[in-house]
């Protein structure tokens, strides 16, 4: 996606270790435009595929995902972060490996709102190794729920989590797939 690509390269500044940092239009300050965009583009390209549900992960996911269930006309879900390893049986829990944190979550949802009959979008704002998207296409899984596919804003296509998680047959979508990203902020897309 050409906006996408192009805030990026406006807006983006490149951290240490390969991570992009977005603050500007996506991860802290929100830009409703862009996200109309996104959401659209989600819809676009998931049209006729059945979505009833846009699923994320708190935080960052939860901008994208609800401009995605705007386009759509369903609602968003979002996993909620924990650390507490004994909850009750209301839930469908899971574990994320934080890279960007170095810390585990379980994260979870409620089972009110997720089971079978359910036909999930995962929207997501990063994909990079791939353990949020792992961990939200277990909670699917584990409710009996239906996997569409996943609607991803940036993928760092330099690192493994998109290319294993296809390989699956899970069908992944992504508006930004970056290629590659050196020290001195040049990035190129695939
Ligand atoms: P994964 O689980 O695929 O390794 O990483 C996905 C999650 O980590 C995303 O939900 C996102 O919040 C965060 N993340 C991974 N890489 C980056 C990055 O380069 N920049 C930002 N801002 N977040 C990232």
């Amino acid at each position: 996606m050409q906006l996408l690509e192009q805030r990026i390269l406006r807006d983006g500044e490149i951290l240490p270790g390969g991570i992009l940092k977005v603050d500007g239009f996506l991860n802290h300050q929100m830009d409703p435009e862009l996200l109309t965009a996104i959401g659209g583009e989600f819809c676009r390209l998931y049209a006729g595929c059945g979505v009833n549900k846009i699923l994320t992960i708190e935080a960052s996911g939860i901008g994208p995902a609800c401009f995605a269930g705007l386009a759509f006309g369903c609602p968003v879900l979002f996993a909620k972060k924990n650390r507490t390893r004994n909850l009750s049986g209301e839930f469908w829990t899971s574990r994320v490996w934080s890279f960007t944190h170095n810390v585990e979550n379980i994260i979870l949802v409620s089972k009110k709102y997720l089971g079978p009959g359910d036909r999930v979008l995962i929207v997501d704002d990063f994909l990079a190794n791939g353990a949020a998207l792992d961990g939200l296409i277990s909670l699917c899984l584990e409710a009996g729920a239906e996997v569409a596919g996943a609607g991803i804003c940036i993928e760092k296509a330099f690192q493994p989590g998109g290319e294993r998680i296809r390989s699956r047959g899970i069908r992944v979508e992504s508006l930004a797939r970056i290629k590659s990203m050196s020290d001195d902020g040049g990035i190129e897309f695939c």
